[in-house]
C-alpha cells in the first residue's frame, strides 16, 4: 500500500480534533423498521482535481436524507509513460487516491455516515491492520471488504505477498479484530475494534466463478467469517435479484441483502455496462435503447427503468437501495424523487 495513505490519514488526525462517529449501516437497517432506505455510492475524484467536484455530486441527493454513503477505493493501475527517448516505460499509478479522508470529509460536511471500501489488492495483511486502527482511531466503524479487481492491463487478480486471495479472509481479519485478535502476535489484551462489515454479492455470478452454485457457496464463506450484510452487484433484471435472495435463504444466508442499482445515461453505457459487470440487459430495456439517437435519449430511458425497478424492488421489501452515481447524481436524483 503506498505511504500516501497513510499520510492522508495521518493529516486527518490533525484536522479533527474529535472521532468521527458513526452509526452502523445495520443499525440504520434496524432502525427503519421495514421501511426502504436510501444509500449511494461515490468514487473519490481524480488525482488532482478539488474535492468540490466530488461534493457537487453529493449534495443534490442529500435531501433524499441517505442513511450512508459508499466511497469506493481505487488501487494502482499501470500507465505508459513516454520517455524522453521515445521509449515508454510502464509504471504503476493511482488515479483515485482518498477513500478513507473523503469518508471523513463527507462525514463532516454532510453528516451522514459513510462506508469506505477495504480492498485486498495492493495491501499485505499487516497494512490491512494498520488501515482498520487508523479507521477505529477516526472512529469509523462501517467497512465494505472486497477483493478487488485484477489491477487494470492484467488478467488474474494477484495478491500481495501475505495479502488476501479473497474476501472471506479479509473478513476473518476484521472478524478476529473484533474479537481484540491482531495479526500482530505481541498484542496480547488488544481492544477490539467494532466493525459493521459489508461484502459483495452477485445476482447474475461474479465473472470468474465456475457457476452460480460455487459463487454462493463462496458468498457463505464470506458471511460465516463474520459479514453483517450484503451488497449486490448492479442489474437491470429484477427477477434476477429475486432468485439470488431466494438461492442465498436456501444454503443459510440470513444478513440483509442490499440491491445496488445504476441508471444507464449514456449510448456508451450501452455495451460498457454489461461488458465490465458482466450482468445481462433485458430484453425490453434493450429494446428502448436501441430506438435512442444521443445521451438525453439514453437518459429518460434510464430513468424510466430506474423508477420501475425502484417500485418494484420496495414493494418486495428490500431494506435499502443502493444506487451506484459514478459522479453523476441527477438521474438518481429523478428515480428516487419520483419512486420513494
Ligand atoms: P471474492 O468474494 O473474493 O470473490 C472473487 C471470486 O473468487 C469469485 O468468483 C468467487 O466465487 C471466488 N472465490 C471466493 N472465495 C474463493 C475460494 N476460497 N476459492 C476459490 N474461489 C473463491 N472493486 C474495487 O477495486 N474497489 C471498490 O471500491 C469496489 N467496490 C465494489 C462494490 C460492490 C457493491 C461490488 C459488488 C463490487 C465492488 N468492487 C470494487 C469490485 C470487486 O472488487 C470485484 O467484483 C472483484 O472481482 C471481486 O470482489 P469480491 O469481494 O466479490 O471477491
Amino acid at each position: 500500500m503506498s505511504p500516501f495513505f497513510f499520510k492522508q490519514l495521518w493529516g486527518l488526525t490533525c484536522i479533527f480534533d474529535t472521532q468521527i462517529f458513526t452509526v452502523k449501516v445495520t443499525e440504520h437497517l434496524d432502525n427503519a423498521k421495514g421501511k426502504t432506505l436510501f444509500s449511494f455510492e461515490v468514487l473519490p475524484s481524480i488525482k488532482g482535481r478539488d474535492i468540490q467536484d466530488l461534493y457537487n455530486g453529493v449534495e443534490p441527493l442529500m435531501e433524499f436524507d441517505p442513511s450512508f454513503i459508499n466511497v469506493t477505493y481505487h488501487r494502482e493501475e499501470f500507465i505508459y509513460k513516454k520517455l524522453s527517448n521515445g521509449l515508454h516505460e510502464k509504471i504503476a499509478a493511482r488515479k483515485r487516491p482518498g477513500t478513507v479522508s473523503i469518508c471523513a470529509a463527507i462525514k463532516n460536511k454532510f453528516k451522514v455516515d459513510t462506508v469506505p471500501h477495504l480492498i485486498c489488492g495492493g495491501f499485505t495483511r499487516d497494512e490491512t491492520e494498520l488501515a482498520l486502527i487508523d479507521m477505529q482511531y477516526l472512529g469509523m466503524n462501517n467497512i465494505l471488504a472486497l477483493r478487488g479487481d485484477p489491477v487494470k492491463g492484467e488478467s488474474t487478480f494477484v495478491p500481495e505477498k501475505d495479502g488476501h486471495a479473497y474476501a472471506s479472509t479479509l473478513v476473518q481479519q476484521v472478524s478476529m479484530m473484533n474479537q481484540g485478535r491482531y495479526i500482530d502476535d505481541e498484542i496480547v489484551e488488544g481492544i477490539p475494534t467494532d466493525f459493521c462489515i459489508g461484502v459483495a454479492g452477485y445476482p447474475e455470478k461474479h465473472f470468474e466463478a465456475q457457476n452460480m452454485k460455487t459463487d454462493l457457496r463462496y458468498l457463505k464463506e464470506k458471511v460465516d467469517a463474520g459479514a453483517h450484510y450484503i451488497v449486490t452487484q448492479l442489474f437491470f433484471d429484477n427477477q434476477k435479484f429475486f432468485n439470488f435472495v431466494e438461492e442465498c435463504r436456501s444454503i443459510g444466508i440470513n444478513v440483509p441483502i442490499i440491491p445496488g442499482i445504476k441508471p444507464i445515461t449514456t449510448l456508451k453505457h450501452i455495451a460498457f455496462l454489461p461488458k465490465t459487470f458482466h450482468i445481462d440487459m433485458p430484453e425490453a430495456l434493450a429494446d428502448e435503447l436501441e430506438k435512442c439517437k444521443n445521451n438525453q435519449q439514453v437518459t429518460e430511458v434510464g430513468i424510466e427503468w430506474g423508477i420501475q425497478q425502484t417500485k418494484e424492488l420496495i414493494a418486495y421489501g428490500v431494506p435499502c437501495i443502493h444506487y451506484y452515481t459514478m459522479g453523476k447524481s441527477e438521474a438518481v436524483k429523478k428515480i428516487v424523487k419520483t419512486a420513494y
